[in-house]
């Protein structure tokens, strides 16, 4: 991250720092709102929602973190070598987890040879996570028992 941003003008500043070593720390794909959250209870370092932004969207340049779009907010996956290219995401909640399988990340790469040049071969899954499923079903079942 120093030689990008010395490369790019950007000032090494002890707030780009903790964010970087908050972000290092988050075993799972997270909101500008958990790191927020993780930060404000294992951090004694103040950092606004403005700077941890414009952080997030320089450690998206640099490579350091990958950037979800999806639903209403973006998500944030700090990149390890195990690149995750499936996700379910749970339409009601927002809540966005990685799905490992050796199997389909194979058959994604495989689409790669195809007639269409894919540049990212990323799977979003759409549904409900089990605990919005189980709330779900309560409510319907309220709703026959009525
Ligand atoms: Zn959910």
């Amino acid at each position: 991250m120093n030689k990008y941003l010395e490369l790019h003008s950007h000032r090494k500043t002890p707030e780009r720092e903790e964010v970087l070593r908050a972000v290092c720390g988050m075993n799972c794909i997270f909101t500008l709102d958990d790191l927020a959250t993780n930060m404000s209870e294992t951090s004694s370092f103040i950092v606004s929602r403005g700077t941890l932004f414009q952080t997030l969207n320089l450690l998206e340049k640099i490579g350091i973190v990958v950037k979800h779009l999806v639903g209403h907010c973006a998500h944030y996956e700090f990149v390890t070598i195990r690149k995750s290219k499936v996700y379910f995401f749970c339409d009601n909640c927002g809540k966005m987890e990685a799905f490992h399988k050796a199997e389909i990340n194979q058959y994604l790469d495989a689409i790669r040879s195809c007639k269409f040049t894919v540049k990212q071969p990323v799977l979003y899954l759409h549904g409900l996570c089990k605990r919005c499923e189980r709330i779900v079903k309560e409510e319907n079942n309220k709703k026959s028992n009525k």
